[in-house]
């Protein structure tokens, strides 16, 4: 019933580029299907090197033309707030749509929805604080002046898990500065990225400034967008595999690149925490979107204090998720995204299970809900070379280990080649600082499971990234900075 209704209108079965609704040059289509029943939802165009280079000259028409880069600040800044209005209007059906091809659950869409939008409103605000500088002259009669410039055009490459929210972080900003865009959206959900297009059409953005190419076959799109002379920086957020592919794929023109690649947060519990706060923090930083986000906590520590405590308050609140099918309001787990995923989870499992670690609930498939659907799972007496701990688990499993000291934590914490989020529960100010200090990561959640807010920097260090997302930050992967040394005045 869902799928009929959204339908109707927001559900497109074309790509756009140059402001046409527009099918794959080879015919071909691609079926997205629910992962929670394996229903089709909708069939878009399957596109090539070459589709793509056609999104790519119509984004570099859009901003050599100047008819969107040549916009004042506060014309620009109206639009993409008309393209916020009308994502805020269209919040259920768009949730919908994100519900069916994703299998998150319609109240996480919604709330997907109004976070997501938060980064249009945010950046249509920014678009008019896009500051430069006059600095003072070391030489008479000479100023220098320092202006930011929009880069071009920008390609950006979003994943499946915030199928709205990685493409309004990326284009709100790179629009704000200026730049006009190709979006490849991931195969798993092409249909809110398309419905989103649709709306940036609706809100009087010019034709040509917002392209999406879609595609089963992302590589060879890939690769054009790192060596196209006529892109000028890449936006990707992804695994840390394709992140690092594309990286090396740029290397050669030099381009731009921005990064959010995976995780490995730890979630540190010190014997001077909160409890209930940290249990929710818990409940809250793995468990959204089944586990499935580079921000959720990876690597449970939890300080021989409070240990017990809090591995039987987190089982009970792990026993009483509801666990089902997005479109009931009351789900709060639904499926993983794909038997890739699936079987990657549950290969974790079995592979913690074979190095004798504990399983203290779930550990197992639930076929009767679904080919898709794994228990929220609580994993101790970890083995240090289990998968479950030393890759991104990206699933609802619960991995924990018992530490001693305050040093010791920071060490096992530090020690993962990743540093995107990192979370820690402490009651303690001077323990707050001297960990929040320490920890190697580009975020850090004290009490409080998720940080994520369009006015603060998101982005990681080590191997987690290269560049940061929202806030005012943002926009600076989306800009040159130009100096004009005035001289002779
Ligand atoms: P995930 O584990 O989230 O599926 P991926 O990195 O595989 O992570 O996918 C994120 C995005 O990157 C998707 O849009 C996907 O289509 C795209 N992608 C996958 N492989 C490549 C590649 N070789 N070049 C460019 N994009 C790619």
């Amino acid at each position: 019933q869902i799928q009929q209704r959204a339908m109707s209108s927001l559900v497109c079965s074309k790509a756009l580029i140059d402001g046409k609704w527009v099918s794959a040059s080879s015919g071909e289509t691609f079926e997205v299907k629910n992962p929670a029943n394996n229903r089709v939802v909708g069939s878009v165009p399957n596109m090539n090197a070459k589709d793509a280079q056609l999104a790519i000259d119509a984004a570099k028409k859009a901003f050599y033309s100047n008819e969107w880069a040549g916009l004042t600040a506060k014309q620009r800044s109206q639009l993409l707030k008309n393209w916020y209005h009308l994502i805020e209007k269209n919040t259920q059906e768009i949730a919908e749509i994100m519900t069916a091809e994703s299998g998150k659950p319609i109240n996480e869409s919604k709330g997907e929805v109004a976070y997501g939008n938060s980064f249009m409103e945010w950046f249509a605000e920014e678009t008019r604080r896009i500051y430069g500088e006059i600095v003072p002259s070391p030489i008479q009669n000479r100023e220098i002046i320092v202006m930011k410039q929009p880069l071009g055009v920008a390609a950006l490459i979003t994943p499946w898990n915030f199928p709205l929210a990685m493409i309004t972080r990326k284009a709100g900003a790179a629009l704000a500065s200026g730049c006009t865009v190709v979006i490849k959206p991931a195969e798993d959900t092409p249909l809110t990225a398309l419905a989103v297009a649709k709306l940036a059409q609706d809100a009087g953005i010019p034709d040509g400034v917002v392209n999406v190419v879609t595609t089963k076959e992302a590589a060879p799109i890939g690769d054009l967008f790192c060596k196209s002379p006529d892109i000028h920086g890449i936006s990707f957020t992804g695994s840390t595999e394709v992140g690092k592919i594309l990286f090396r794929q740029s290397a050669d023109g030099v381009k731009k690149v921005s990064l959010e690649l995976g995780g490995n947060a730890p979630f540190i519990v010190f014997d001077s925490a909160n409890l209930e706060k940290a249990v929710d923090g818990a409940m809250a930083s793995k468990f959204r979107n089944c586990g499935q986000t580079c921000v959720s906590a990876n690597r449970f520590f939890v300080q021989e204090g409070v240990y017990d405590k809090f591995v039987a308050g987190l089982k009970q609140r792990v026993e009483s998720l509801k666990i089902g099918h997005g479109d009931c309001a009351d789900t709060q787990i639904g499926p993983l995204i794909n038997t890739m995923q699936f079987n990657k989870v549950s290969g974790f499992v079995e592979d913690a299970r074979s190095r004798n670690c504990k399983i203290v609930t779930g550990g197992k498939p639930l076929k009767d809900l679904g080919d898709l659907f794994y228990a929220p799972t609580i994993v101790t007496d970890v083995a240090k070379d289990a998968k479950i701990y030393t890759e991104e688990v990206f699933g609802p499993i619960v991995t924990i280990i018992k530490f001693k000291t305050e040093e010791e934590a920071l060490k096992i914490a530090n020690e993962s080649r990743r540093g995107l989020a990192g979370y820690f529960f402490s009651e303690d100010v001077q323990q707050i600082f001297r960990v929040a200090k320490r920890l190697e990561v580009g975020m850090v959640g004290v009490n409080e499971g998720i940080i994520s807010a369009a006015e603060a920097p998101f982005g990681g260090v080590k191997e987690s990234g290269i560049g940061r997302e929202g806030s005012h930050h943002g926009i600076d992967e989306y800009t040159e900075v130009k100096y004009i040394c005035l001289g002779n005045l």
